[in-house]
């Protein structure tokens, strides 16, 4: 029987099988779509108004409806709705431009 002494080789990764490339690939997918319908999640909690002027959306101008993150982290999306407010994009962007400020005020 012979045996090597020399550095051993790595070992070898065992390949995936297809099914697991395929869970793999259902997972990332589904973590993706998670991300991309806590919109339509928030407006159905929420409503199809912006939560600030008020003003009311339908099929025709619903793009103009965003989520806003009230913590500003995109990844913090709890299932109740807690950290959306949905807001046209003009409040929305006067949201973050009054926070940008409000950084800017603290700083100096
Ligand atoms: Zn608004
Ligand atoms: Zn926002």
């Amino acid at each position: 029987m012979t045996r090597t002494f020399g550095p051993r080789r790595p070992q070898a990764v065992p390949a995936k099988s297809r099914e697991e490339l395929d869970d793999l690939v259902r997972r990332l997918k589904a973590d993706e779509s998670r991300n991309d319908c806590y919109r339509e999640r928030s407006l159905k909690l929420h409503g199809w108004i912006c939560a600030k002027c008020g003003r009311e959306f339908d099929q025709e101008n619903l793009h103009l409806l965003t989520v806003h993150h009230r913590d500003g982290n995109h990844n913090n999306n709890p299932a109740d709705g807690s950290n959306w407010e949905n807001l046209c994009i003009y409040c929305h962007d006067d949201e973050h431009s009054r926070m940008q400020l409000g950084d800017y005020l603290r700083k100096s």
